[in-house]
């Protein structure tokens, strides 16, 4: 379950609590979500910010943590990839 809406509905700030209600109706009414650059896909597929709450794409989540964020993301993923690859016995 995503941490609930009204969480982050406390702390936000009158420009963010739009975007946190939309996206939240999104998820709820069909498990894709709305990043602020208009990009719509599964949650799954994007990051949301443990501090404000907001779901982001790849490529925004990397302007919103940071670079260095990005490619901890980057690294992360290639590391899973391989480990899975070797588990699955494919390298
Ligand atoms: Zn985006
Ligand atoms: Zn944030």
């Amino acid at each position: 379950m995503p941490i609930p809406l009204v969480e982050y509905l406390l702390h936000a700030n009158s420009e963010d609590k739009p975007v946190l209600k939309s996206q939240w109706a999104d998820v709820v009414a069909s498990d894709c979500v709305t990043c602020t650059c208009g990009h719509n896909q599964a949650v799954i597929m994007t990051y949301r910010c443990l501090y404000c709450g907001i779901w982001f794409c790849s490529e925004c989540a990397g302007k919103h943590f940071g670079a260095e964020y990005q490619a901890y993301v980057e690294r992360s993923r290639s590391e899973l990839f391989d480990k899975l690859m070797k588990e699955k016995g494919l390298r």
